[in-house]
C-alpha cells in the first residue's frame, strides 16, 4: 500500500543479528519526533501485549519530550489490560469515530497499515507521515515513510525502550510497565528463544524502574471468566495430530469464537500446551471470523520457518511465530494449511 511521504523513505533497519546491526540507527525516528508535535500511535487489530506495551512506552517517551500523543487502536482493549489504563489513556476507533488532531502517526508492532483496520484507510487518507517501529521480518518495506526496524529485537517495546536510553530520558513506572508487558507478551514469560541477553537486562532494570510483576501476572491470567476453563478444552478438544504427528491443527468455528469474545477468553492460550507436545514442530490455529475469513497463527518448534509458510497467504511475523489472513472457508484454511506445512516439512528434510 503507498503512503503519502513528505520527503524520500527513510529506513533503518537490521540486517545480521551481530552486534553493530543490532542497533540501526534511531536518529530517523527520532528527527520524525522532532520534526512534529502530535502524534497518533496506533497497532495491529486485536492488539496483544506487545503492542499496547509499546504505545504505552512511546505515549510516556512523547510526553517526556513536551509532545501531544493519542493511543488509538482499531480494536478496544481487551479486560486483561485494563491495568494499562491507570496511567495510559487508549481510545479505539470505528470507521465514523472522530479522530483527536495529529501532524504525524507511529504504528507499533506491524508496519502495514491494511492490519489497521478502517483506521488504516483514515490514516492513509489523512496524508500524514508514517512512522513504523516494529521487529517483524520485512517490516521496513511496509507503509511507514520513516521506519525503525529491528528484527533481531524480542518486541517491539524493547525498540522504545532502546529510544528512552538514546534521548536520555529516564523510564517512569508507567512506561517501564509498558516495556515489560511487551517483553513477557513475546516471550512467553522469558520462555522462547528471543529471550535474549538485552531481554533479561531489560526486565532488571524496569523491575527497579518500579514495575509490579505480580499485579501484572494476575491482572492477565489470574481474572478468568468461570466458564473459560470448559471453552478451554473445548478449543483443545478440536486439535487433531497430523503428518505423522508433526502438525497440531485446531480449528475453532465462529461459534466457539463468539463464545469466546463475549468472557474475554483468549483462544491463543491452545498454543503452548499444542506446541509442547513431543513430536510436533508446527502448530497451527485456524479462527473463523465473522467476516467470513480464517486468522491462522502458526508456531514452530524447530527448524520450519513459519512466517515464510504465512507469507503464503500474505501474512507474515516472526520465524518461529506468524499469522495470516485466508480469505477461504474454515475447512479449506485447514487444508490448505495442512499442505504447506507438509511442503515445508519435506523442504527442512523431513
Ligand atoms: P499471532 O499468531 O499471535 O496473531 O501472531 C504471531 C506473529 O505473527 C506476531 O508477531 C504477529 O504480529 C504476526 N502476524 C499475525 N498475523 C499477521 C498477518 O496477518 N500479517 C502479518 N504480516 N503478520 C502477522
Ligand atoms: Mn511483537
Amino acid at each position: 500500500m503507498a503512503v503519502p511521504a513528505t520527503g524520500a523513505r527513510v529506513v533503518a533497519a537490521a540486517a545480521a543479528s551481530n552486534d553493530s546491526a543490532r542497533t540501526p540507527p534511531l536518529t530517523t525516528i527520532l528527527d520524525l519526533f522532532d520534526r512534529h508535535r502530535s502524534f497518533l500511535l496506533t497497532g495491529h487489530e486485536n492488539p496483544d501485549g506487545d503492542c499496547l506495551g509499546a504505545e504505552t512506552a512511546l505515549f510516556h517517551l512523547l510526553k517526556a519530550l513536551g509532545k501531544q500523543a493519542h493511543i488509538v487502536n482499531p480494536d478496544p482493549i481487551g479486560r486483561s489490560f485494563d491495568f494499562l489504563q491507570r496511567h495510559t489513556p487508549f481510545a479505539s476507533a470505528r470507521a465514523e469515530t472522530p479522530l483527536p488532531e495529529f501532524d504525524c502517526a507511529i504504528l507499533l508492532d506491524c508496519c502495514q497499515l491494511s492490519r489497521v483496520g478502517h483506521l488504516g484507510q483514515r490514516l492513509q487518507q489523512s496524508g500524514v507521515p508514517i512512522g513504523v517501529i516494529d521487529h517483524h521480518v520485512g517490516s521496513e518495506n511496509g507503509d511507514g515513510s520513516v521506519c525503525y526496524v529491528d528484527a533481531t529485537a524480542a518486541a517491539t517495546g524493547a525498540l522504545v525502550r532502546r529510544l528512552f536510553r538514546q534521548l536520555d530520558v529516564p523510564l517512569t513506572p508507567p512506561a517501564a510497565e509498558g516495556v515489560f508487558l511487551s517483553l513477557i507478551a513475546d516471550t512467553g514469560w522469558f520462555r522462547y528463544s528471543n529471550a535474549d541477553a538485552e531481554v533479561f537486562a531489560m526486565a532488571s532494570e524496569l523491575v527497579a524502574a518500579g514495575v509490579d510483576v505480580s499485579l501484572i501476572y494476575d491482572s492477565l491470567f489470574r481474572r478468568r471468566h468461570p466458564q473459560s476453563t470448559a471453552l478451554l478444552c473445548e478449543a483443545l478438544a478440536t486439535h487433531r495430530l497430523l503428518l505423522g504427528g508433526r502438525l497440531a491443527l485446531a480449528v475453532l468455528d465462529r461459534s466457539l469464537m463468539d463464545r469466546a469474545s463475549h468472557i474475554d477468553f483468549d483462544p491463543d492460550e491452545i498454543l503452548e500446551p499444542l506446541r509442547s507436545t513431543e513430536g510436533v514442530e508446527v502448530v497451527a490455529l485456524c479462527k473463523e471470523r465473522f467476516d467470513g475469513t480464517v486468522k491462522v497463527s502458526l508456531r514452530a518448534r524447530r527448524d520450519v520457518d513459519v512466517q515464510a509458510i504465512a507469507g503464503v497467504w500474505g501474512g507474515g511475523g516472526h520465524k518461529k511465530a506468524a499469522g495470516a489472513t485466508m480469505k477461504m472457508s474454515l475447512a479449506a484454511a485447514a487444508a490448505a494449511v495442512e499442505a504447506e506445512v507438509q511442503r515445508a516439512l519435506e523442504a527442512a528434510g523431513g
